[in-house]
């Protein structure tokens, strides 16, 4: 039994399109920026952000992760938090190879994009990439609502929705295994992992098409894999 052919491929956006550690470095700035006009010692406070970043961007509330450590209490967080959802990249660098993988997929099937995260900030990476002509579809998940985020499948389902294409002829790219293969698979998708970015050394899960360094390996192993165009 031969799989059918891949009719579109999606894609996740941070850490698999472009690091989201040059993201952050930038929304951290402004952040302690912001941090000094309130009065704190901006640059002690990046180093905070820092340090509460290394425990994983997963944990979240990183802003008030370093203001207890900075132990800065009576600090208005709310403004602080405002200054890095306010943040807008002028450029985020994609990884080596990313916008030729787009263009030779994206000239034989339509691509889509399905992004986690704070609606605004997720658009304004995606433009500070220049990734986002390649894509026919953008689904951010949060316009659904936030518990909506994969590995919720609602944002890949309406991705696939909007393409017209089942998703047992449908590919799923991510660097997330809890996240985007997990997504994918509960929809009976193929998923390949990318290993980039914060999560490159977390195992694959059971069930993964496949597992390749980057989205240019990706790229390789799908074009072979594509339907034919009419
Ligand atoms: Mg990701």
């Amino acid at each position: 039994m031969t799989a059918p052919a891949v009719s579109a491929v999606l894609f996740d956006l941070d850490d698999t399109l472009y690091p989201q550690s040059s993201f952050l470095a930038g929304a951290f700035d402004a952040v302690a920026e912001e941090a000094g006009r309130l009065g704190l010692d901006r640059d002690r406070f990046r180093r905070a952000l820092d340090e509460a970043l290394s425990e994983g961007s997963d944990r979240g509330n990183t802003i008030d992760r370093a203001l207890a450590a900075l132990g800065a209490p009576g600090t208005d967080a709310a403004v602080l938090v405002k200054a890095f959802h306010g943040f807008v990249p002028a450029r985020l660098e994609p990884y080596p190879g990313v916008p030729a993988a787009l263009g030779e997929l994206g000239r034989r099937v339509p691509l889509g994009l399905v992004t986690d995260g704070h609606v605004p900030g997720q658009q304004a990476k995606l433009e500070a990439t220049g990734l986002g002509s390649h894509f026919g579809v953008v689904v951010f998940s949060d316009e659904i609502g936030r518990s909506y985020r994969k590995p919720h499948p609602a944002g890949v389902a309406a991705a696939l929705d909007r393409l017209g294409v089942p998703p047992a002829e449908a590919v799923l790219v991510g660097d997330r295994p809890d996240k985007d293969v997990a997504a994918a698979l509960s929809l009976g998708m193929r998923a390949v992992r990318v290993r980039t970015g914060e999560y490159a050394a977390r195992p694959d899960l059971p069930g993964t098409f496949a597992s390749v360094e980057t989205v240019a390996e990706a790229a390789a192993l799908l074009l072979p894999l594509l339907a034919e165009a009419d």
